[in-house]
């Protein structure tokens, strides 16, 4: 008996005096569990697809939810618990606790509306909203163009005021509203879908010539590596299959929105791209990683997929999931989403092996950012030279800028690869907005470092800006003026980068805190600072925390004159 008992915990303790140990599980629960998303148990890799339809349903996760869905998945409660307390976007509600209001409003609290005014914006809706109404600051929503933006449920307020937001609130416009878009009719009218037909360009051609044309062209990864995507199309084909193709469209870089922009004007042109992408590396199983910032963005792709399948556009044999993530920033981060993509916390693995090598579930994987794809089908239709003829300055090709900030007209920038600030500032932006002087500029988001204006005539490119202690990443120009003190923008940005740490290794998780601690002091230990920033560069395991300190160290070496 002594030995059944240590097989089977909590097996007749009752009948001596013992209750079971851990949570139990309740029949209710399982049954509403049921209810909601069929009989189990579900897949592994849709747990956070399960969580989110539970969140929907209930506005936050209860534990008895949470332990009866790790029975109906036949998972231990920790791995559902470890992936529900992950992600921002899901409110665990423990025993005791009160769960939140159901009615969320999210202020943007990335450096772009905290320049338009977020944080005030923040208290006031604070004080004003009825108690029913939750009001957070939010990590970059991607509306950076539109500052300040604010989310009421999924309904975004561009230019939020305390008037429109209230106004939103009152009138329960808590949905998503959808841009208008070129859809599958208008899309197809312009020669959409022609290469992949039967009788298309590329059916006659193979993949490795298509290939060397995209070679030709110098189409890189646009998502912030810059790495040519036609070599990484060979690394894939060159790996045993089965291959995956997985889109990362979870663009949380601070001051990034092209992809947006892109996903919600033209979402075929994206798609098509993909198509292509798969058909080269014979990968038949696609899977896009949205964020959850962009819920015009899933309902564009729900309905634009399905069109798709209706029309029979998606190859035979040919499966494309649409994975919704859950406000985590370090899923951008390419083995972080292949992690959250399985359905687990979004952990950077280590390199090697590349995703190329081992990537979703164990396979080899072709990763590419949205606008990656979404200029193949324009550089295989018109030809190679049609990107390489573009750049100045010495560079080559073509690049999407997400300007915001101190401009008169901020927004998606499509210019030459090579193109200075200033530059941009003048041609495509309208100039600085009145009253205001070029400072300063983040050349790529959050974690690119600032430059000041007197280094305004740098190429803007992948490799320029890497000797200045800066680097383009997906040319996010968040634009600075004589108003704005640097030491407040590092200082806001190591914030957000010791919130967004996974958590995973020490020089980050503890060395985010850190520098934040310091860089609230009324003094900068600058030669502390220093010596911290080169431990978290060279001990991090991933991107973030190797990056992390760019805008502190900028902010030290090039604007003395912040210096209080
Ligand atoms: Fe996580 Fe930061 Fe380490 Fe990256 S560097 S794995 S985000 S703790």
């Amino acid at each position: 008996m002594d030995g059944d008992r240590r097989l089977r915990p909590g097996a007749g303790r009752r009948e001596g005096g013992f209750e079971p140990k851990g949570r139990q599980v309740e029949p209710s629960a399982v049954a509403e569990i049921e209810g909601l998303l069929g009989v189990g148990p579900g897949r592994r890799d849709l747990l956070i697809e399960y969580l989110h339809v539970l969140q929907d349903t209930h506005g936050h996760l209860s534990a008895r939810h949470l332990a009866a869905l790790a029975e109906w998945m036949k998972l231990a409660l920790t791995e559902v618990y470890e992936v529900a307390t992950f992600y921002a976007h899901f409110d665990v509600v423990l025993e005791g606790e009160t769960p939140p209001p159901r009615r969320t409003v999210r202020v943007c609290d990335g450096i772009s509306c905290m320049l338009g005014g977020a944080e005030s914006l923040l208290s006031e809706l604070r004080e004003c909203l009825e108690p029913d109404v939750r009001v957070l600051p939010a990590p970059c929503i991607g509306r950076c163009e539109r500052a300040p933006a604010v989310f009421v449920g999924k309904n975004a307020v561009d230019h939020a005021g305390v008037a429109s937001v209230a106004a939103a609130v009152a009138e329960g416009r808590f949905a998503a509203e959808i841009p208008d878009y070129r859809g599958l009719e208008e899309y197809r009218a312009g020669g959409g879908y022609e290469l992949l037909s039967p009788d298309g360009l590329l059916r006659g051609l193979s993949a490795e010539t298509v290939i060397e044309r995209l070679d030709s062209s110098g189409l890189k990864g646009l998502g912030g590596a810059g790495f040519r995507t036609a070599q990484k199309w060979r690394l894939v084909r060159q790996q045993p299959g089965p291959r995956y193709v997985a889109v990362n469209a979870d663009e949380g870089e601070p001051g990034t929105f092209k992809d947006r922009h892109y996903l919600e004007s033209d979402p075929h042109r994206f798609l098509e791209g993909m198509l292509i992408a798969a058909w080269a590396v014979e990968a038949h199983s696609l899977y896009i990683y949205l964020r959850d910032e962009y819920p015009a963005v899933r309902v564009i792709l729900e309905r634009e997929l399905g069109e798709l399948d209706r029309v029979g556009l998606i190859p035979a044999g040919t499966r494309i999931e649409l994975r919704r993530g859950a406000g985590a920033y370090i899923c951008g981060e390419e083995t972080a989403m292949l992690e959250s993509i399985e359905g687990k916390r979004g952990y950077p693995r280590h390199k090697p092996p590349f995703p190329t090598q081992v990537g979703l579930f164990g396979q080899p994987t072709l990763i590419h950012n949205v606008e990656t794809l979404y200029w193949v089908r324009a550089v295989l239709e018109h030809g190679p030279e049609w990107l390489s003829n573009r750049g100045r300055n010495g560079r080559q090709g073509l690049r999407t800028f997400s300007v915001s900030g101190r401009v008169a007209r901020p927004g998606v920038k499509l210019a030459d690869a090579g193109i200075t600030v200033r530059e941009l500032i003048e041609e495509h932006c309208g100039g600085m907005l009145p009253g205001h002087e070029f400072k300063g500029y983040l050349p790529g988001g959050a974690s690119g470092g600032i430059l000041p204006a007197s280094m305004g005539n740098l190429p803007l490119d992948f490799g320029t800006l890497e000797a200045h202690g800066c680097f383009i990443g997906s040319a996010a120009v968040i634009v600075l003026s004589d108003q704005d003190d640097t030491r407040m923008v590092a200082r806001e940005l190591m914030r957000f980068f010791a919130d967004e740490s996974c958590g995973q290794c020490t020089p980050c998780r503890c060395g985010t805190e850190k520098a934040l601690e310091l860089m609230r002091a009324g003094t900068w230990d600058e030669s502390l600072l220093t010596e911290l920033s080169g431990t978290m560069r060279d001990a991090s395991i991933c991107g973030l925390g190797q990056a992390a300190a760019n805008p502190l160290l900028c902010s030290m070496r090039y604007f003395p004159e912040d210096r209080p």
